[in-house]
Protein backbone atom coordinates (compact mmCIF):
# COMPACT_ATOMS: atom_id res chain seq x y z
CA UNK A 1 0.00 0.00 0.00
CA UNK A 2 1.45 3.25 -0.53
CA UNK A 3 2.70 5.75 1.74
CA UNK A 4 -0.10 7.50 2.95
CA UNK A 5 0.02 11.47 2.47
CA UNK A 6 0.22 12.99 5.64
CA UNK A 7 -2.87 15.06 7.17
CA UNK A 8 -3.35 18.24 8.18
CA UNK A 9 -3.15 19.18 12.13
CA UNK A 10 -5.53 21.58 11.19
CA UNK A 11 -8.14 19.16 9.77
CA UNK A 12 -10.94 17.86 12.12
CA UNK A 13 -11.32 14.31 13.16
CA UNK A 14 -14.11 13.50 10.82
CA UNK A 15 -12.12 14.92 7.99
CA UNK A 16 -8.99 12.67 8.77
CA UNK A 17 -11.34 9.65 9.28
CA UNK A 18 -12.73 10.59 6.26
CA UNK A 19 -10.09 10.95 4.30
CA UNK A 20 -8.04 7.65 5.19
CA UNK A 21 -11.19 5.37 4.87
CA UNK A 22 -13.25 6.39 2.64
CA UNK A 23 -12.56 6.43 -1.54
CA UNK A 24 -13.37 9.45 -2.52
CA UNK A 25 -15.53 9.99 -6.12
CA UNK A 26 -14.73 10.59 -9.23
CA UNK A 27 -11.00 11.63 -8.38
CA UNK A 28 -7.22 10.89 -7.46
CA UNK A 29 -7.11 9.74 -4.15
CA UNK A 30 -4.57 11.47 -3.38
CA UNK A 31 -6.22 15.42 -4.00
CA UNK A 32 -9.33 14.30 -1.87
CA UNK A 33 -9.81 16.87 0.57
CA UNK A 34 -13.28 16.78 1.98
CA UNK A 35 -14.30 19.58 4.20
CA UNK A 36 -16.64 18.73 7.13
CA UNK A 37 -20.34 19.27 6.99
CA UNK A 38 -22.56 19.80 10.43
CA UNK A 39 -26.22 20.82 8.89
CA UNK A 40 -28.18 22.72 6.87
CA UNK A 41 -31.55 24.71 7.17
CA UNK A 42 -33.51 26.07 4.04
CA UNK A 43 -30.96 26.81 1.85
CA UNK A 44 -28.31 26.68 3.53
CA UNK A 45 -25.77 24.64 5.36
CA UNK A 46 -22.81 24.74 7.58
CA UNK A 47 -19.19 23.03 7.80
CA UNK A 48 -17.21 21.99 10.73
CA UNK A 49 -15.80 25.38 10.85
CA UNK A 50 -19.56 27.36 11.62
CA UNK A 51 -18.97 28.88 8.56
CA UNK A 52 -22.42 29.38 6.05
CA UNK A 53 -22.88 28.54 2.58
CA UNK A 54 -26.05 29.25 0.46
CA UNK A 55 -26.41 26.47 -1.14
CA UNK A 56 -26.51 27.41 -5.23
CA UNK A 57 -26.40 24.38 -6.18
CA UNK A 58 -29.00 21.81 -4.35
CA UNK A 59 -25.47 19.92 -3.44
CA UNK A 60 -25.66 17.54 -6.64
CA UNK A 61 -28.57 19.52 -8.06
CA UNK A 62 -30.96 16.51 -5.71
CA UNK A 63 -31.24 18.99 -2.71
CA UNK A 64 -34.64 20.63 -4.33
CA UNK A 65 -36.52 20.96 -1.11
CA UNK A 66 -33.64 22.11 0.69
CA UNK A 67 -32.30 21.26 4.10
CA UNK A 68 -35.32 21.65 6.14
CA UNK A 69 -38.12 19.82 4.89
CA UNK A 70 -39.76 18.12 8.58
CA UNK A 71 -42.49 16.48 6.66
CA UNK A 72 -39.99 14.27 4.57
CA UNK A 73 -37.88 13.40 8.21
CA UNK A 74 -41.00 12.73 10.16
CA UNK A 75 -41.94 10.17 6.92
CA UNK A 76 -38.97 8.83 7.00
CA UNK A 77 -38.91 7.74 10.84
CA UNK A 78 -42.16 7.49 11.01
CA UNK A 79 -41.65 4.46 8.26
CA UNK A 80 -38.46 3.17 10.14
CA UNK A 81 -40.29 2.53 13.41
CA UNK A 82 -43.20 0.69 11.51
CA UNK A 83 -41.64 -1.55 9.39
CA UNK A 84 -38.23 -0.45 8.02
CA UNK A 85 -37.60 -2.73 5.09
CA UNK A 86 -40.17 -5.71 3.71
CA UNK A 87 -39.02 -7.42 0.32
CA UNK A 88 -39.91 -6.00 -2.97
CA UNK A 89 -42.74 -9.11 -3.34
CA UNK A 90 -45.11 -7.46 -0.44
CA UNK A 91 -47.00 -4.42 -0.98
CA UNK A 92 -46.43 -1.41 1.05
CA UNK A 93 -48.63 1.84 1.20
CA UNK A 94 -45.34 3.88 1.03
CA UNK A 95 -44.63 2.54 -2.25
CA UNK A 96 -48.11 1.53 -3.61
CA UNK A 97 -49.00 5.80 -3.22
CA UNK A 98 -46.16 6.93 -4.52
CA UNK A 99 -46.42 4.59 -7.42
CA UNK A 100 -50.30 6.47 -7.65
CA UNK A 101 -48.74 9.81 -7.28
CA UNK A 102 -46.13 9.56 -9.97
CA UNK A 103 -48.63 8.44 -12.23
CA UNK A 104 -50.37 11.55 -11.64
CA UNK A 105 -47.50 14.12 -12.05
CA UNK A 106 -45.40 12.84 -14.71
CA UNK A 107 -47.08 13.59 -18.34
CA UNK A 108 -49.46 11.44 -20.78
CA UNK A 109 -49.86 8.33 -20.01
CA UNK A 110 -46.81 7.09 -17.88
CA UNK A 111 -48.16 4.86 -15.14
CA UNK A 112 -46.16 2.14 -13.91
CA UNK A 113 -43.11 2.09 -11.79
CA UNK A 114 -39.63 0.44 -11.02
CA UNK A 115 -38.26 1.10 -7.83
CA UNK A 116 -34.95 1.16 -7.70
CA UNK A 117 -32.14 3.06 -5.18
CA UNK A 118 -30.10 5.80 -7.44
CA UNK A 119 -30.35 7.65 -10.79
CA UNK A 120 -27.79 4.96 -12.30
CA UNK A 121 -30.30 2.48 -11.35
CA UNK A 122 -33.14 4.03 -12.94
CA UNK A 123 -31.19 3.97 -16.33
CA UNK A 124 -30.06 0.82 -15.94
CA UNK A 125 -33.95 -0.57 -16.02
CA UNK A 126 -35.03 1.87 -18.76
CA UNK A 127 -32.18 0.04 -21.02
CA UNK A 128 -33.37 -3.32 -19.94
CA UNK A 129 -37.09 -2.52 -20.10
CA UNK A 130 -36.32 -1.11 -23.83
CA UNK A 131 -34.49 -3.46 -24.57
CA UNK A 132 -36.69 -6.62 -23.33
CA UNK A 133 -39.71 -4.08 -25.40
CA UNK A 134 -38.34 -3.99 -28.32
CA UNK A 135 -36.64 -7.03 -29.07
CA UNK A 136 -33.78 -4.55 -29.90
CA UNK A 137 -30.12 -3.84 -28.66
CA UNK A 138 -28.71 -0.57 -29.61
CA UNK A 139 -28.88 2.22 -27.38
CA UNK A 140 -28.52 5.82 -28.86
CA UNK A 141 -27.43 8.25 -26.55
CA UNK A 142 -25.76 12.08 -26.75
CA UNK A 143 -22.22 13.32 -26.11
CA UNK A 144 -22.52 15.56 -23.45
CA UNK A 145 -24.64 13.57 -21.60
CA UNK A 146 -24.27 11.56 -18.19
CA UNK A 147 -26.38 9.18 -17.01
CA UNK A 148 -24.64 7.34 -14.39
CA UNK A 149 -21.57 5.38 -12.89
CA UNK A 150 -22.91 1.74 -13.39
CA UNK A 151 -21.56 -0.65 -16.37
CA UNK A 152 -24.52 -0.02 -18.35
CA UNK A 153 -25.37 3.62 -17.74
CA UNK A 154 -21.59 4.93 -18.29
CA UNK A 155 -21.74 3.11 -21.45
CA UNK A 156 -24.73 5.50 -22.50
CA UNK A 157 -22.94 8.13 -20.57
CA UNK A 158 -21.53 10.37 -23.40
CA UNK A 159 -19.47 13.00 -21.28
CA UNK A 160 -15.33 12.23 -19.98
CA UNK A 161 -16.35 9.62 -17.16
CA UNK A 162 -17.56 7.00 -19.62
CA UNK A 163 -13.30 6.82 -21.04
CA UNK A 164 -11.92 4.70 -18.07
CA UNK A 165 -15.44 2.45 -18.62
CA UNK A 166 -14.96 1.57 -22.11
CA UNK A 167 -15.55 0.12 -24.03
CA UNK A 168 -18.74 -0.56 -21.89
CA UNK A 169 -21.57 -2.40 -23.20
CA UNK A 170 -22.14 -3.27 -26.32
CA UNK A 171 -24.57 -1.14 -28.51
CA UNK A 172 -24.19 1.94 -26.74
CA UNK A 173 -23.96 4.65 -29.83
CA UNK A 174 -23.24 8.27 -29.52
CA UNK A 175 -24.88 10.64 -31.40
CA UNK A 176 -24.32 15.15 -31.75
CA UNK A 177 -25.81 17.50 -29.03
CA UNK A 178 -28.09 20.45 -29.00
CA UNK A 179 -25.37 22.88 -28.09
CA UNK A 180 -26.04 26.14 -29.52
CA UNK A 181 -23.22 28.00 -27.69
CA UNK A 182 -20.22 25.66 -28.47
CA UNK A 183 -20.76 23.45 -31.29
CA UNK A 184 -20.52 24.10 -35.54
CA UNK A 185 -23.65 22.26 -35.05
CA UNK A 186 -26.56 24.05 -35.30
CA UNK A 187 -28.97 21.95 -32.87
CA UNK A 188 -31.96 21.16 -35.01
CA UNK A 189 -29.10 20.11 -38.06
CA UNK A 190 -28.22 17.43 -35.23
CA UNK A 191 -31.59 16.23 -34.83
CA UNK A 192 -31.39 15.30 -38.98
CA UNK A 193 -27.75 13.52 -38.05
CA UNK A 194 -29.51 11.51 -35.46
CA UNK A 195 -32.12 10.18 -38.50
CA UNK A 196 -29.68 9.37 -40.26
CA UNK A 197 -28.02 7.80 -37.87
CA UNK A 198 -30.89 5.97 -36.97
CA UNK A 199 -31.59 4.77 -40.48
CA UNK A 200 -28.36 3.67 -41.00
CA UNK A 201 -28.22 1.16 -38.12
CA UNK A 202 -31.49 -0.70 -39.62
CA UNK A 203 -33.93 -1.37 -37.17
CA UNK A 204 -31.56 -2.30 -34.52
CA UNK A 205 -32.00 0.76 -32.26
CA UNK A 206 -34.17 -0.46 -28.91
CA UNK A 207 -34.16 3.52 -27.68
CA UNK A 208 -33.01 6.98 -27.88
CA UNK A 209 -32.16 8.56 -24.19
CA UNK A 210 -31.65 12.06 -23.60
CA UNK A 211 -31.74 14.40 -20.85
CA UNK A 212 -34.78 17.03 -21.85
CA UNK A 213 -32.28 19.75 -20.31
CA UNK A 214 -29.04 18.36 -20.40
CA UNK A 215 -27.02 18.86 -16.88
CA UNK A 216 -23.73 18.29 -15.62
CA UNK A 217 -22.70 18.83 -19.18
CA UNK A 218 -23.57 22.64 -19.39
CA UNK A 219 -27.22 22.88 -18.54
CA UNK A 220 -28.31 22.66 -22.77
CA UNK A 221 -31.65 23.95 -23.77
CA UNK A 222 -32.52 22.67 -27.02
CA UNK A 223 -34.80 24.64 -28.88
CA UNK A 224 -38.75 24.13 -28.29
CA UNK A 225 -38.97 21.96 -31.51
CA UNK A 226 -36.24 19.42 -30.79
CA UNK A 227 -37.82 17.66 -28.59
CA UNK A 228 -41.02 16.19 -30.23
CA UNK A 229 -38.78 16.11 -33.04
CA UNK A 230 -36.50 13.64 -31.70
CA UNK A 231 -39.83 11.50 -30.27
CA UNK A 232 -40.99 11.63 -34.05
CA UNK A 233 -37.58 10.16 -35.49
CA UNK A 234 -37.45 7.29 -32.59
CA UNK A 235 -40.51 5.97 -33.57
CA UNK A 236 -40.27 7.04 -37.08
CA UNK A 237 -37.53 3.92 -36.67
CA UNK A 238 -39.11 1.80 -34.35
CA UNK A 239 -37.41 3.14 -31.31
CA UNK A 240 -38.63 4.59 -28.14
CA UNK A 241 -37.43 7.70 -26.13
CA UNK A 242 -36.01 7.46 -23.19
CA UNK A 243 -36.06 10.59 -20.96
CA UNK A 244 -33.73 10.83 -18.37
CA UNK A 245 -34.92 13.36 -15.72
CA UNK A 246 -32.94 11.99 -12.67
CA UNK A 247 -31.77 15.80 -12.66
CA UNK A 248 -33.93 17.99 -14.52
CA UNK A 249 -36.84 16.46 -12.42
CA UNK A 250 -39.17 17.36 -9.74
CA UNK A 251 -39.58 21.18 -10.49
CA UNK A 252 -35.69 22.19 -10.99
CA UNK A 253 -37.15 23.71 -14.33
CA UNK A 254 -40.10 25.25 -12.86
CA UNK A 255 -42.22 22.27 -14.70
CA UNK A 256 -42.27 19.26 -13.00
CA UNK A 257 -40.22 17.81 -15.69
CA UNK A 258 -37.70 18.86 -18.22
CA UNK A 259 -39.85 17.14 -21.09
CA UNK A 260 -43.25 19.39 -20.02
CA UNK A 261 -40.96 22.62 -21.26
CA UNK A 262 -41.55 20.61 -24.53
CA UNK A 263 -44.95 19.20 -24.06
CA UNK A 264 -43.53 15.73 -24.70
CA UNK A 265 -44.40 12.43 -22.91
CA UNK A 266 -41.57 9.78 -23.35
CA UNK A 267 -42.28 6.42 -23.49
CA UNK A 268 -40.29 5.84 -20.43
CA UNK A 269 -38.68 8.21 -17.89
CA UNK A 270 -36.19 8.26 -15.27
CA UNK A 271 -36.15 9.84 -11.89
CA UNK A 272 -34.18 10.38 -8.73
CA UNK A 273 -32.72 12.94 -7.04
CA UNK A 274 -35.64 15.33 -6.80
CA UNK A 275 -37.65 12.36 -6.35
CA UNK A 276 -37.07 12.11 -2.41
CA UNK A 277 -35.36 15.52 -2.35
CA UNK A 278 -32.80 13.61 -1.29
CA UNK A 279 -33.66 12.74 2.02
CA UNK A 280 -33.00 8.87 0.93
CA UNK A 281 -31.90 7.11 -2.21
CA UNK A 282 -34.53 6.66 -4.50
CA UNK A 283 -34.82 5.77 -7.79
CA UNK A 284 -37.68 5.41 -10.20
CA UNK A 285 -38.41 4.71 -14.06
CA UNK A 286 -41.50 4.68 -15.10
CA UNK A 287 -43.40 3.56 -18.28
CA UNK A 288 -46.66 3.72 -20.27
CA UNK A 289 -49.27 1.23 -20.31
CA UNK A 290 -48.19 -0.31 -23.84
CA UNK A 291 -44.98 -1.12 -22.29
CA UNK A 292 -46.00 -2.22 -19.20
CA UNK A 293 -48.42 -5.08 -20.51
CA UNK A 294 -46.01 -6.18 -22.47
CA UNK A 295 -44.29 -7.82 -19.35
CA UNK A 296 -47.46 -9.44 -18.25
CA UNK A 297 -46.50 -11.84 -20.81
CA UNK A 298 -42.59 -11.62 -20.69
CA UNK A 299 -40.11 -11.93 -17.70
CA UNK A 300 -39.52 -8.97 -16.31
CA UNK A 301 -36.08 -10.29 -15.44
CA UNK A 302 -34.72 -7.27 -12.91
CA UNK A 303 -34.80 -6.50 -9.42
CA UNK A 304 -33.18 -5.66 -6.14
CA UNK A 305 -33.20 -6.23 -2.80
CA UNK A 306 -33.93 -2.63 -1.90
CA UNK A 307 -36.62 -1.96 -4.99
CA UNK A 308 -39.00 -0.28 -3.70
CA UNK A 309 -37.34 0.31 -0.04
CA UNK A 310 -40.19 1.87 2.04
CA UNK A 311 -38.15 4.06 3.77
CA UNK A 312 -37.02 5.49 0.70
CA UNK A 313 -40.86 5.36 -0.86
CA UNK A 314 -42.13 6.99 2.41
CA UNK A 315 -39.91 9.64 1.88
CA UNK A 316 -40.33 10.23 -2.44
CA UNK A 317 -44.34 10.18 -1.71
CA UNK A 318 -43.70 13.23 1.36
CA UNK A 319 -41.38 15.08 -0.83
CA UNK A 320 -44.00 14.93 -3.78
CA UNK A 321 -46.83 15.60 -1.65
CA UNK A 322 -44.16 18.67 -0.26
CA UNK A 323 -43.81 19.93 -3.87
CA UNK A 324 -47.71 20.02 -4.32
CA UNK A 325 -48.61 21.44 -0.77
CA UNK A 326 -46.15 24.31 -1.06
CA UNK A 327 -46.69 25.41 -4.57
CA UNK A 328 -42.74 24.49 -5.16
CA UNK A 329 -43.14 23.93 -9.25
CA UNK A 330 -44.70 27.58 -9.55
CA UNK A 331 -42.49 29.43 -7.03
CA UNK A 332 -39.10 27.65 -8.89
CA UNK A 333 -40.83 29.17 -12.45
CA UNK A 334 -41.28 32.69 -10.71
CA UNK A 335 -37.75 33.00 -8.95
CA UNK A 336 -36.21 31.23 -11.79
CA UNK A 337 -37.38 33.71 -14.20
CA UNK A 338 -35.56 36.29 -11.75
CA UNK A 339 -32.70 34.22 -11.21
CA UNK A 340 -32.12 34.17 -15.61
CA UNK A 341 -32.59 37.70 -15.67
CA UNK A 342 -30.07 38.55 -12.81
CA UNK A 343 -27.48 35.63 -14.71
CA UNK A 344 -27.72 37.72 -18.14
CA UNK A 345 -27.08 41.27 -16.19
CA UNK A 346 -23.73 39.31 -15.55
CA UNK A 347 -23.21 37.82 -18.87
CA UNK A 348 -23.03 41.56 -20.18
CA UNK A 349 -21.22 42.64 -17.22
CA UNK A 350 -18.20 40.31 -17.19
CA UNK A 351 -15.93 39.65 -19.87
CA UNK A 352 -15.05 35.57 -18.96
CA UNK A 353 -18.83 35.17 -19.11
CA UNK A 354 -19.75 33.51 -22.17
CA UNK A 355 -23.25 32.76 -21.73
CA UNK A 356 -25.57 32.12 -19.04
CA UNK A 357 -28.51 29.83 -20.11
CA UNK A 358 -31.32 27.68 -18.32
CA UNK A 359 -34.80 27.10 -17.82
CA UNK A 360 -36.16 27.67 -14.36
CA UNK A 361 -33.93 27.02 -11.29
CA UNK A 362 -31.61 24.76 -13.64
CA UNK A 363 -29.36 27.67 -15.15
CA UNK A 364 -25.30 27.61 -16.28
CA UNK A 365 -22.55 30.07 -16.69
CA UNK A 366 -20.62 28.86 -19.33
CA UNK A 367 -16.98 30.91 -18.66
CA UNK A 368 -14.54 31.56 -21.87
CA UNK A 369 -11.13 32.68 -22.20
CA UNK A 370 -12.27 34.37 -25.11
CA UNK A 371 -16.10 35.44 -25.73
CA UNK A 372 -15.48 36.03 -29.19
CA UNK A 373 -13.72 33.20 -30.03
CA UNK A 374 -15.93 31.30 -27.30
CA UNK A 375 -12.26 30.03 -26.42
CA UNK A 376 -13.41 27.44 -23.33
CA UNK A 377 -11.37 27.52 -20.48
CA UNK A 378 -10.83 24.11 -19.78
CA UNK A 379 -10.82 21.52 -22.22
CA UNK A 380 -13.68 18.87 -21.97
CA UNK A 381 -10.89 15.79 -20.69
CA UNK A 382 -8.92 18.08 -17.76
CA UNK A 383 -11.78 17.41 -15.68
CA UNK A 384 -10.82 13.44 -15.26
CA UNK A 385 -7.56 14.24 -16.20
CA UNK A 386 -6.46 16.56 -14.38
CA UNK A 387 -9.26 16.89 -11.50
CA UNK A 388 -8.87 20.30 -11.72
CA UNK A 389 -9.70 23.71 -14.31
CA UNK A 390 -10.21 27.12 -14.10
CA UNK A 391 -13.93 26.72 -13.35
CA UNK A 392 -12.89 25.20 -10.28
CA UNK A 393 -10.90 27.95 -9.01
CA UNK A 394 -13.62 29.82 -10.00
CA UNK A 395 -16.01 27.76 -7.51
CA UNK A 396 -13.55 27.20 -4.81
CA UNK A 397 -13.56 31.63 -4.86
CA UNK A 398 -17.31 31.74 -4.73
CA UNK A 399 -17.43 29.22 -2.03
CA UNK A 400 -14.60 31.59 -0.05
CA UNK A 401 -17.80 34.54 -0.12
CA UNK A 402 -20.15 31.35 1.52
CA UNK A 403 -21.78 30.84 -1.80
CA UNK A 404 -21.79 27.40 -3.00
CA UNK A 405 -21.66 26.43 -6.72
CA UNK A 406 -21.16 23.24 -8.92
CA UNK A 407 -19.30 23.23 -11.68
CA UNK A 408 -18.30 20.98 -14.59
CA UNK A 409 -16.20 21.57 -17.34
CA UNK A 410 -16.43 25.22 -18.51
CA UNK A 411 -19.65 25.79 -16.66
CA UNK A 412 -20.64 26.51 -13.16
CA UNK A 413 -24.08 24.96 -11.98
CA UNK A 414 -27.11 27.26 -10.35
CA UNK A 415 -29.06 25.06 -9.05
CA UNK A 416 -30.45 26.08 -5.81
CA UNK A 417 -33.40 24.17 -3.79
CA UNK A 418 -36.37 24.88 -5.04
CA UNK A 419 -38.09 26.89 -2.03
CA UNK A 420 -35.26 29.64 -2.53
CA UNK A 421 -36.49 33.42 -2.16
CA UNK A 422 -36.35 36.11 -4.08
CA UNK A 423 -33.58 38.20 -1.48
CA UNK A 424 -31.24 34.84 -1.63
CA UNK A 425 -31.35 35.33 -5.60
N1 LIG B 1 -28.90 10.72 -14.98
C1 LIG B 1 -28.67 12.04 -14.85
C2 LIG B 1 -29.28 12.98 -15.83
C3 LIG B 1 -27.87 12.51 -13.81
O1 LIG B 1 -27.64 13.82 -13.72
C4 LIG B 1 -27.32 11.59 -12.90
C5 LIG B 1 -26.47 12.05 -11.80
O2 LIG B 1 -26.05 13.16 -11.73
C6 LIG B 1 -27.59 10.22 -13.07
C7 LIG B 1 -28.40 9.82 -14.12
C8 LIG B 1 -27.05 9.21 -12.11
O3 LIG B 1 -27.69 9.34 -10.90
P1 LIG B 1 -27.04 8.78 -9.55
O4 LIG B 1 -25.84 9.61 -9.28
O5 LIG B 1 -28.13 8.92 -8.53
O6 LIG B 1 -26.70 7.37 -9.79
Amino acid sequence: MAEEPPLSEERSEVERLDKKYVFGTWSFQSEVDPTEVVGGEGVRFTDGSGDEFIDFSGQLMCSNLGHSADAVADAIAKQAQEGAYFAPGFATEARARLGEKLAEVTPGTLSKTFFSTSGTEAVEAAIKIARMYTGKQKIVSRYRSYHGATAGSISVTGDPRRLKAEPGIPGAIKAPDPYAYGSTLDPMESLEYIDEMLMLEGDTVAAILVEPIVGSNGILVPPEEYLPRLKEIAHDHGALLICDEVMAGFGRTGEWFGCDVFDVTPDIMTMAKGLSGAYAPLGATIVTPEIADHFEDELFCHGHTYAGHPVACAAGLAAVETYQEENLIDHASEVGDSLGDRLEELADAHPSVGDTRGVGLFRGIELTRDPDERVPFGEREDKISTGSTVVDDVAAAAADEGVYVANMINTLIIAPPLPITEPDI
